[in-house]
């Protein structure tokens, strides 16, 4: 018998209690992911390949890792059928960005009903299940902040657990794709945005740290309906950040769009992105259009509005559009003895968030720039 205090504190499901037998049972016939992910929000106690919850489908086999992070890996004899990458898409690492979760259901979806065959190893995630209970974009931390070990620096709480944890699968995930010999790895970090935006779709390309960009990768993005793209301007704890940074994975934190509730998204706006991660898994032929700088809309890091004091105001609308631009000359914030003018033709605004503790970013400056 449990009493109220055990059925109230948090636990970890234990993969043998007949509510959970019952519930993957279900998944594995029915393949409904996100219902799985949320009815054992805490996680697993048994996680990973040890916990043996996996099954075959046509071509590939199946692992539930923990809540929300299933691994799928082909199974082919032929050695000319190697995977040669190794994906990781994820999503709801912001509780309440439901598009990128139904992107992940519906692949998910197909893969366990047999529609499409997997042909690289690859580790879908639904990031914060917590967080997608409660409709919130995060319960007590914002989980984008704590990867690259950044979640030793919190108080216990579920987004610290969940970092974590998170980097231990990513982790091993892509270790173990090399052990296929020579292999590529990419990692697609599916958001939508709390504001507007200029540009609907966008993506922010992890700080490469004086690797190139690559610009096969952009025409990937252009393809899947994302042509605004901010390049990163240093480390970050982003969980994109984490896989570029420590498995040269090809990495983007992608924006698609306003938060809607689940079932309010309208899907058909990202068929696009929902079609080449298909691609991309299935290993269908991407066709690429080869990349010209007059197909995006790119922007580089020109630096932070800071909050200095308490006396800092700043003169951007709450509701003000990401990459919305101001003529040069133009008073954007005042500070104790400081203000921020533009300077440069077509500098655009980012993520303003007037509401930050003294000594941390209230906006991000961009402008325009193009790849030589
Ligand atoms: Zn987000």
């Amino acid at each position: 018998m449990q009493n109220n205090n055990t059925l109230t504190s948090p636990t970890l499901t234990d993969i043998s209690a007949d509510s959970f037998v019952q519930a993957y049972n279900l998944f594995v016939q029915q393949g409904d992911f996100i219902s799985l992910t949320r009815q054992f929000e805490q996680g697993l106690a048994q996680t990973g390949r040890e916990n043996n919850l996996n099954f075959n489908v046509k071509g590939a086999k199946v692992s539930l890792l923990d809540s929300g992070v299933l691994l799928v890996e082909p199974q082919s004899s032929a050695t000319s059928d190697k995977p040669s990458k190794s994906i990781v898409i994820s999503s709801g690492i912001h509780g309440n960005e439901t598009a990128p979760i139904e992107i992940v259901q519906q692949i998910v979806g197909d893969i366990i009903a047999q529609k499409i065959t997997l042909k690289h190893r690859t580790l879908f995630i639904m990031g914060n299940p917590v967080a997608m209970n409660i409709a919130k974009r995060f319960q007590t931390e914002n989980l984008n902040r704590l990867f690259c070990g950044k979640h030793q620096d919190i108080a216990a709480c579920f987004e610290k657990d969940r970092a974590e944890k998170l980097e231990r699968y990513v982790s091993a995930f892509f270790n173990a794709g090399t052990e296929n010999g020579e292999v590529t790895n990419y990692h697609y970090d599916l958001h939508t945005a709390i504001r507007n935006s200029k540009y609907e779709k966008f993506a922010i390309y992890p700080f490469q740290n004086g690797k190139p960009w690559d610009k096969e990768q952009l025409s990937f993005m252009a393809s899947c309906g994302v042509n605004t793209i901010l390049f990163g301007h240093g480390p970050s704890g982003t969980f994109s950040y984490y896989s570029s940074a420590n498995f040269s994975a090809h990495a983007f934190t992608i924006e698609l769009g306003k938060v809607r509730p689940f079932g309010e998204n309208d899907m058909a706006n990202f068929s696009a992105m929902t079609e080449q991660l298909t691609a991309l898994v299935t290993d269908r032929e991407l066709s690429l259009k080869t990349f010209a700088n007059a197909d995006f809309n790119l922007f580089t890091a020109l630096g932070d509005i800071t909050k200095v004091s308490e006396n800092f105001k700043l003169y951007i609308d709450d509701s003000a559009s990401n990459f919305t631009d101001y003529p040069v000359d133009t008073l954007l914030s005042t500070d104790t003895g400081q203000e921020y003018r533009t300077t440069q033709p077509g500098e655009s605004i980012v993520f303003p968030n007037a509401n930050v503790g003294n000594g941390q970013r209230a906006v991000l400056m961009v402008v325009p720039t193009t790849l030589s």
